[in-house]
């Protein structure tokens, strides 16, 4: 199933920020279970507040996962990292290449495919 490449660079530009404010919220969950759980071992919490803890935190990694599974690629229109099963939450679109921050760097060649 090919998708049209998009050239417009405010799309791609706007594509670029919800696939960067997807990638910060899943890294900010993943970096936050180790604070979180030396507070918690401070606090002297119980096993099952810690297990509690766990599952919610499992809960969010969940759906931060799940954000950043469906989040498209503004140039291409597939999964930004997502190619078939695998989740890759690599810098760049796993089908076209797009790198994450292209529309910083190059506004006017963010649309035009990298050589
Ligand atoms: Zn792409």
């Amino acid at each position: 199933m090919a998708q049209e490449i998009c050239k417009d660079p405010v799309v791609i530009q706007q594509g670029l920020a919800k696939v960067r404010n997807r990638r910060w919220i899943l890294w900010s969950v993943i970096l936050v279970y180790m604070p979180c759980l030396i507070i918690a071992l401070e606090m002297e919490a119980t096993g099952s507040t810690m297990g509690t803890l766990f599952i919610i935190w499992l809960v969010l990694l969940c759906v931060a996962v799940g954000l950043a599974t469906v989040v498209k690629c503004p140039r291409c229109g597939n999964t930004y990292h997502t190619n078939g099963p695998t989740f890759l939450p690599v810098r760049k679109c796993v089908h076209c290449g797009l790198a994450v921050n292209a529309d910083k760097k190059n506004p006017v060649v963010a649309g035009e495919k990298e050589p």
